[in-house]
Parts: C-alpha cells; structure tokens; sequence
C-alpha cells in the first residue's frame, strides 16, 4: 500500500485562489489587507519564512511592509515599534517573527501585538478565545493542519489523534482546536516525558508529530490505513528533515510529504486571518 498524499503545497494554492478573489471584492470597497512583519536579526530560516509571506502577498494583491531591526536592539524600543504598527489605521495585521534573539523575552514581545491584528493567531487573547471554545483569529499552523485533514476527508469526529510536542505553535493549541466540539476528536498530546510514544501512536488514526526530531516517527509506529501529518523540521547539513521517516508511506493511509506541505498552509491560514481583518475593519 502506498499513501494517498496530503499536499499542502496544492491545497495551499486553491486556498491562495479563494483569498484572491476576496481581496478583489475588498479592493472595490477600497481597501488593501496590509501586512506588516517584523524581523529582528539576520536568522537565515526566518529571512526565508518572512520573504515567502511577502511574496503570497504580492502574489495576492495585498499590500505588505518588510520591517528590519539589528539584532540587538532593546526590547522596549522593539515594542514601542510593534504598538506603533497597532496604531497605524493601514495596517491590518502585525507580525513578529520568531524565534527572537535571546535577549527579547518573546511572550511579552508577542502580548504586544494587538489581539485584533494578530495574524499568528497566537496572541494570549486568541489562544484563550480558542480554549474556552469561542475562536477568534485561529493560530495559522494548526487552523492549516485541519483545513488539510478535512479536504482530504480524513474523519475527525470520535476518531484517536495523537499529536507529538505540546509547543505554543503547533501542538497545544492544535489539541484544542481539534477537540472543540463540533469537531470532536479524542485528542491525545505526547511530550518529551511520555512513557511510551509508539504505544499511543499505534492505536491513532490520525498521528501529527510537531517534535522537530529527524525521522521520530517510523512506520512500526502507525496503524495501517492511519493519516501522519509532519510538521516538525530539522536542518541537518544544509537540508530540511521531517519528523516523518520515509518508511510511513508504506503503511499509513494518508501522508505528509517529505517537505513543504503543512508551511505552505501555515501560509494560506496566515494570509486568510489578514484578509478576514480587512474584511471586518
Ligand atoms: P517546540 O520546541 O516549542 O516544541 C517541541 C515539542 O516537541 C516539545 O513539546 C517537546 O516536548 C516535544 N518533543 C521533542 N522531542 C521529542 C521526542 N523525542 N519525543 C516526544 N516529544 C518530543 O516547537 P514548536 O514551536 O511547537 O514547533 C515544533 C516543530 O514544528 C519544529 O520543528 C518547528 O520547526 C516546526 N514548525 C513547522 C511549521 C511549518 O509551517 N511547517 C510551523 C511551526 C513549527
């Protein structure tokens, strides 16, 4: 058996499509979705992150501004430039992109972010609105993983997900998403300290690992026919290594390609918040 795969690359473009065809409409209200990102330092993995969000944007029709600051450059000064980005009536959706230098504690960074521009979805607000089962802007990782799901029609409702890594991008807020109800999974979250991740991941039937380990999950840890989402990558010698481990698509019903894929949804759901923004402003 050879998996049906979950490309996120070809989703990501019909999602590009749909958002398209909204910015049209908006554009004959007169407005522009305008992004704003923040880079701070010169980490070459968020240059690239950042540059290809611009590039959708363009791609779109939408407007965005590519905002640069030195690596060390002091955290109330990189604030004050964030509620400046809040206050300015153009700007739709604010973005600081992470990881920040070490010097910068990102949670209050990202607390300054208004909750009504937080394109990420992960302002303390939204993941509080997400909890408490009431979503507002949906953290675009995880909204992306379950828009890929479902237009894949991989069942969701009473079905076992394992999700490997508890982080605040992707694994935490993905099991809440996923077991709100109306969606209704049987979520299980897997950490560092779990006993035994095999002996959960083979009664899943849904297994998204969101570790950043090259090659964690292995096929004698997938029940046949089971979806397996990668999201976690390593850079090792210059390439990108999935969680995922090239034995899964032997046995597993639905997989994520070796790259690309759920960064590209990551994208779309990102894209989507900013056009959502323009649209109630
Ligand atoms: P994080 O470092 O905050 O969390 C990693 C989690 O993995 C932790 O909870 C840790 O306990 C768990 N973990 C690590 N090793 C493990 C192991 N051997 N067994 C079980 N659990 C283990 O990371 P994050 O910010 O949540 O991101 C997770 C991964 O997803 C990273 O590799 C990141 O690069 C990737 N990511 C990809 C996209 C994308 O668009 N493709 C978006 C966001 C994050």
């Amino acid at each position: 058996m050879t998996a049906i795969l979950l490309d996120g690359d070809v989703l990501a473009r019909r999602r590009f499509d749909e958002l398209a065809a909204r910015v049209v409409s908006l554009a004959k209200r007169g407005v522009v979705p305008r992004l704003a990102t923040v880079l701070v330092g010169d980490n070459p993995a968020s240059q690239s992150y950042i540059g290809r969000k611009h590039e959708n944007c363009a791609e779109l029709g939408m407007a965005s501004d590519d905002i640069r600051l030195p690596g060390d450059i002091p955290e109330d000064a990189l604030i004050a430039r964030v509620e400046a980005l809040n206050a300015d009536p153009l700007i739709h959706g604010v973005l600081v992109q992470l990881p920040l230098p070490a010097h910068l504690d990102e949670g209050r960074v990202g607390e300054a972010v208004s909750p009504a521009k937080d394109v990420d979805g992960l302002h303390p607000m939204n993941l509080g609105r997400l909890l408490a089962g009431t979503p507002g802007l949906l953290p675009c990782t995880p909204a992306g993983i379950e828009d890929l799901l479902r237009a894949h029609d991989v069942p969701l409702a009473g079905r076992r997900v394992a999700i490997i890594g508890r982080g605040m991008l992707v694994g935490r807020p993905l099991a809440m998403l996923l077991s709100l109800p109306g969606t209704d999974a049987e979520v299980t979250l897997l950490h560092r300290r779990s006993s035994d991740l095999a002996e959960v991941t083979r009664q899943a039937d849904v297994v998204v690992s969101a570790a950043g380990q090259p090659d964690l999950v292995t096929a004698d840890m997938i029940r046949p026919g089971a979806a397996v989402v990668g999201v976690g990558i390593t850079y090792v010698d210059g390439g990108m290594v999935s969680d995922i481990a090239d034995d899964v698509a032997q046995i597993a019903g639905h997989v994520t390609p070796r790259h690309g894929s759920v960064g590209a949804m990551t994208r779309a759901h990102l894209l989507s918040n900013l056009v959502r923004i323009a649209e109630a402003g």
